[in-house]
């Protein structure tokens, strides 16, 4: 791996909003590449520029496409009756999902062994831990993460009222914007229990939802090496994989993806996330 020249994540919006605009009309999704940077259309003054390792072709490679308007602007989402259960994807692209963080014992252990990898994966955060760890998520904005909603406090939504559910989900939009630097685009239901409400107020904030492919059951603590077998064995094209980095001991979450992520990888599977598109 190099260093080579990588912006900030919010200076990537900025010429990636551009981008996006000259690409015109598109489908929903596009597979983008996190934090792999567009080149700006021009030097945006004032901000200092952060470097990240990253590949040196990626910055050629990738479509300019996908980053979407600002965080500002409204944006118009389809009120979805069920998730999406994995992404349309070219070839064998694969996306790693980590939920219920952030938690300082796990989650910078993730992030490291993404970042060996030169890999990005999306973060189902939820507020109160956010709130807690804030800097955790400027460290996924830095290093080119995506990060989703998944509540303030994990509750059962289809046991709350529809004012509690909004209110559990635009806190989570709101403290995500201030640690992360822009809002969530995406949104994953605790324990998978979507309703109509949850759909509809997703909607209304800018987040699609997203649910995953491949459970790892990590959860349940089955040792690591099931996690891993459960990893790869679930593989496939457009495969959305589940596991987490918070809500218990998530040693073995942590174990497990040191081993997977280079097999996948070995494998000739590109781990990345996905970003939408917008007209
Ligand atoms: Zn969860």
């Amino acid at each position: 791996m190099q260093k080579d020249q990588l912006f900030t994540r919010r200076r990537m919006l900025l010429a990636g909003t551009a981008a996006a605009g000259a690409a015109g009309t598109a489908g929903l999704f596009a597979w983008g590449t996190g934090g792999e940077p567009v080149p700006p259309a021009a030097p945006a003054a004032g901000a200092p520029v952060r470097r990240l390792p990253m590949k040196p072709s990626a910055y050629r490679l990738q479509p300019l496409t996908g980053y979407g308007p600002p965080s500002t602007a409204p944006r118009r989402i389809p009120v979805r009756r069920v998730p999406l259960l994995r992404v349309s994807a070219r070839g064998r692209t694969m996306v790693l999902t980590f939920d219920d963080g952030p938690d300082p014992r796990y989650t910078p252990g993730i992030l490291d062994t993404l970042a060996e990898y030169d890999v990005r994966a999306m973060f189902f955060v939820c507020g109160a831990m956010v709130a807690e760890h804030p800097e955790l998520l400027a460290r996924m904005a830095d290093e080119g993460h995506v990060v989703g909603n998944h509540t303030w406090s994990h509750p059962l939504l289809t046991r709350l009222s529809r004012r509690q559910i909004r209110s559990e989900m635009s806190r989570t939009c709101d403290v995500i914007e201030d640690a992360y630097g822009e809002r969530p685009r995406w949104f994953r239901a605790p324990y998978g229990a979507w309703n109509r409400a949850a759909f509809q107020l997703g909607a209304e904030l800018g987040m699609e939802p997203l649910a995953w492919t491949v459970d790892t059951l990590d959860w349940t603590t089955p040792g690591t090496h099931t996690i891993v077998n459960r990893v790869e064995q679930g593989a496939g094209p457009g495969v959305v994989i589940l596991s987490h980095d918070a809500g218990g001991d998530r040693t073995q979450s942590v174990r497990a993806l040191r081993r997977y992520l280079p097999q996948l990888l070995d494998s000739g599977y590109h781990i990345s996330v996905p970003h939408r598109q917008h007209l």
